[in-house]
């Protein structure tokens, strides 16, 4: 297939692109840098199956030639982000979502929207199923990503029943690895990044909130298998394994050898208190379950932290 990528030299849809051109797909990624880094997919470039457009996908978004699908990836995804480019997040979620749903309806391609477990907002329910309608407040700081991304998914369920766009859904949860910045202001590669140097572990609140956090080629997989799923409605992939951030904290520490201390910062607004994936539904309908280890996946992290990024 050609594949169109938006946020293409992200975190994660560097990682899809590496994937995809490894399945023997073409790629053609869209990313405007604006939390992503040409670095991230410098080791593709002179190869013939993969075409860098930089373009802010919140604008038309112009592509020559045929494409099978559109996997849009684009976002600020961080919530220190969330303060730092709200109108840009709400954007992309609004307009960019629905620019490459247009670009799909024009080629007659297939749609994947890279959509979060913050739809559920701050659950009331543990752990969350798809069924589950969320907890979101829309006035909040993290309200911009959140309701963007319900946004989202409901243009996008609206692109597959009034226009007959064949779309997927996926609801990502907390997913680290290789290529995330370490100034990216998400736990892990903060935590990880603060116990390389031996500097206090910032956690916020008493840690006792609760994340579940999955290794990015697990996620990149379940993404692949949804692709070729035909299945519409929403999919959760994360990693079932629900720990405390004190818990994230004293395991990175560990792992890592560290000496590093704890201190306690305040918690953010409506940052969520729980949060673990029902993935029953990715089991039956995708055959998929997370595979890699906490500890496996802070190690090859930390692996790649020491030999890329200047700690
Ligand atoms: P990331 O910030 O590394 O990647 C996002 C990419 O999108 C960046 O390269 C950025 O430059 C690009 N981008 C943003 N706005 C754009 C625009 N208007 N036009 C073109 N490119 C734009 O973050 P990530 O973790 O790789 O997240 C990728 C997607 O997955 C996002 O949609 C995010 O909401 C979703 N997601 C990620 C996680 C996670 O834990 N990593 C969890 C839930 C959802
Ligand atoms: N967190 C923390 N210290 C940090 C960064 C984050 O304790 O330096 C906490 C944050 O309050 C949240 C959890 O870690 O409860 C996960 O935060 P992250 O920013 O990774 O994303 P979120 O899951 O909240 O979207």
């Amino acid at each position: 297939m050609r594949i169109a990528v938006t946020g293409g030299a992200g975190f994660l849809g560097s990682h899809l692109c590496d994937r995809l051109l490894k399945d023997g797909h073409q790629v053609v990624a869209v990313d405007n840098f604006i939390t992503g880094r040409p670095s991230n997919i410098a080791h593709l470039a002179g190869q013939n199956d993969i075409q860098f457009i930089e373009h802010d996908v919140s604008r038309f978004i112009d592509i020559e030639g045929h494409v099978d699908f559109v996997m849009h990836l684009a976002s600020p995804a961080s919530p220190v982000d969330f303060e730092r480019y709200p109108i840009q997040i709400l954007k992309v979620g609004a307009l960019g979502t629905h620019n490459a749903l247009g670009l799909a309806k024009a080629k007659g391609a297939g749609f994947f929207l890279a959509s979060t477990s913050e739809v559920y907002g701050d659950p009331l329910v543990n752990p969350q199923p798809e069924s589950y309608w969320g907890n979101v407040n829309p006035v909040g700081i993290r309200g911009v990503y959140d309701e963007a991304k319900r946004f989202a998914e409901a243009i996008t369920m609206a692109y597959h029943r009034y226009h007959g766009v064949d779309t997927r859904i996926v609801r990502i949860f907390n997913t680290y690895g290789p290529r995330m910045r370490v100034d990216d202001g998400r736990v892990m590669p903060s935590f990880i990044s603060q116990a390389m140097r031996g500097e206090p572990l910032t956690v916020y609140g008493e840690g006792q909130q609760t994340r579940s956090f999955c290794y990015y080629q697990d996620l990149i997989e379940g993404f692949v298998r949804l692709v070729h799923s035909g299945e519409h409605f929403p999919v959760n992939i994360g990693n079932g394994n629900e720990i405390t951030i004190l818990e994230l904290a004293q395991t990175i520490i560990r792992v890592i050898g560290s000496s590093s201390q704890i201190v306690y910062k305040p918690l953010p607004q409506d940052d969520p208190r729980l949060r673990r994936p029902d993935v029953s539904r990715a089991e039956r309908i995708l055959g998929w379950t997370a595979t890699v280890s906490l500890e496996e996946g802070v190690r090859k992290t930390v692996e790649y932290f020491k030999t890329n990024e200047r700690i």
